[in-house]
Order: C-alpha cells, then sequence, then structure tokens
C-alpha cells in the first residue's frame, strides 16, 4: 500500500490531474486524426477554450473536479451547461488512483499503473464512441509496458513483455485473417493487433490467453445487453477495444499480485 508514503488526498489529486489530462487526449485526439494537415490542431494547440463560444477557459477553471464544482456544471463564458462526462472522467481516475494506492506496493508501480490506467480509459472511451484505437494511445502504452519491464520495477521481465508484445499482435493478427477467409468478413481492426501486443508488453505472455478470453466474454456480454436494449441492430460491429482495456487491466493487477504463476 502506497498510502503510508504519499497522504491519500495527494493521491487523488494527482488521479483527478491525471483525468483531466485523458479529457484533452479524448476531445483533441478525433479531431487530430480527422484533419491530419491542420498544424495549428494538435495535444496544446490551441490552448483550453469553452466549447461552445470559444472563449478561453482561466486556469483556476480548469482545476479538476474543483473547477467544475465552483462553476456548478457551467461555463463562466456564456452560462451553458457543461458536460457531466468530463467531470465523471476526472473522478474516476481519482478513484483508480486510490483504489491502485491500496492494491500496489511502491510509488513506482503506482505511477505506472496511474498512466496504464489513463491509457486504457482513454482507448476504451475512444473505440466505444469512434471505433478507433489510434496510435498516438497504443504505442505509448506498447513502449510504457517495455521499459516498465525493462527498468525491473514490473511484474514480468523484459523478455516475457517482448514475447507478450509479439505474440499479443500476432494472436489477433492470425485471428482476423481466419475470421476473414472463413467469415468472408473482419472480425476487428489493426488498432486490436497493437493494443493486444501492449497488453502482452504490459502483462507478459502468459497472461494473454486469459486476457483474450475474458475481453470475449465481456463483448459478448455488452453485445446481448446492447441489443436487449435494441441500442444496437443485429448487424452492427461492437468494438472489441473496451473488452480488451478492462481485461487487460485485470490481467495487469493479477500479474503484480501472482507473479509466480504469470
Ligand atoms: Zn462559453
Amino acid at each position: 500500500m502506497v498510502g503510508d508514503l504519499i497522504s491519500f488526498p495527494l493521491i487523488a489529486l494527482l488521479g483527478a490531474c491525471v483525468g483531466s489530462v485523458v479529457n484533452v487526449l479524448l476531445w483533441r485526439i478525433p479531431i487530430m486524426l480527422a484533419q491530419p494537415h491542420n498544424r495549428d490542431f494538435n495535444l496544446c494547440l490551441p490552448r483550453s477554450h469553452c466549447p461552445l463560444c470559444k472563449t478561453p477557459i482561466a486556469w483556476h477553471y480548469n482545476v479538476p473536479v474543483l473547477g467544475w464544482l465552483f462553476l456548478k456544471g457551467r461555463t463562466a463564458c456564456c452560462q451553458q451547461p457543461l458536460a457531466r462526462r468530463y467531470v465523471l472522467i476526472e473522478l474516476l481516475l481519482a478513484i483508480l488512483a486510490l483504489l491502485l494506492s491500496f492494491l500496489l506496493a511502491s510509488p513506482v508501480l503506482l505511477a505506472a499503473g496511474v498512466l496504464f490506467s489513463a491509457l486504457l480509459v482513454a482507448l476504451l472511451l475512444t473505440d466505444l464512441q469512434h471505433m478507433l484505437l489510434p496510435d498516438v494511445l497504443t504505442q505509448p502504452l506498447l513502449w510504457s509496458g517495455l521499459l516498465l519491464a525493462l527498468s525491473g520495477a514490473g511484474p514480468i521481465s523484459l523478455e516475457s513483455a517482448l514475447l507478450g508484445a509479439v505474440t499479443g499482435y500476432l494472436a489477433l493478427w492470425l485471428l482476423y485473417w481466419v475470421v476473414l477467409l472463413v467469415c468472408n468478413k473482419e472480425g476487428m481492426g489493426y488498432g486490436d493487433f497493437k493494443l493486444m501486443a501492449a497488453l502482452g508488453a504490459w502483462c507478459g505472455w502468459k497472461m494473454l490467453p486469459s486476457i483474450l478470453l475474458l475481453a470475449a466474454l465481456l463483448t459478448l456480454a455488452f453485445m446481448l445487453a446492447a441489443r436487449a436494449a435494441h441500442r444496437r441492430s443485429l448487424h452492427e460491429a461492437i468494438p472489441f477495444g473496451p473488452g480488451l482495456a478492462l481485461s487487460g487491466w485485470v490481467g495487469w493487477l493479477l500479474a503484480v499480485h501472482l507473479p509466480f504463476i504469470w
């Protein structure tokens, strides 16, 4: 438990700040991908502004959660309601950071766990909303997993992380071609291969079958629930990324706590 070293309010605040960065990624990356030649729009530019009237936002209104509470969920400039998802994502990352501080034994693992969680939340929500797992998120996830294994601070060896990255990619690549040749349709996208490679780098190659099985079950459950609620037709594609992200998060915690099994 890391809470003895750093106070819990500080961990929650840092988690909420990371949630604020996730909000920036969720909003800006799809626009950047839709406008690849627009050099005036990136993760930093233009600076933070009201999505409705474009007025620049003062720094103190950008303080995670507290800014939203102070403004009572409305914009400071034009008094229009702000989407609740911004504050919910900040709260989610604050809760995940607190939860990880109970579950992890060192500050390095806690920092790694918060980074892992933030990238997975960003990937999960981007795939749900846009059916897209952008390289700008999957690649940092892959490299950070390999670097954690290289540092020796993570739960798995560098050998297992490298094998995990390669076998994770190849497993879904093979599955993709089998489904394409047998069923004549694309079962998943290239972003899924890259996410699976990144999960292999974080969790090790031995964890991959469990992650894939759990991801398939979660996706099936989501598909049945969405169809039962009549929110999706029988022929509408269901993203696989959210299931992979959730099962990968569980898989990493298992790898941390049961290193000798995995
Ligand atoms: Zn405004």
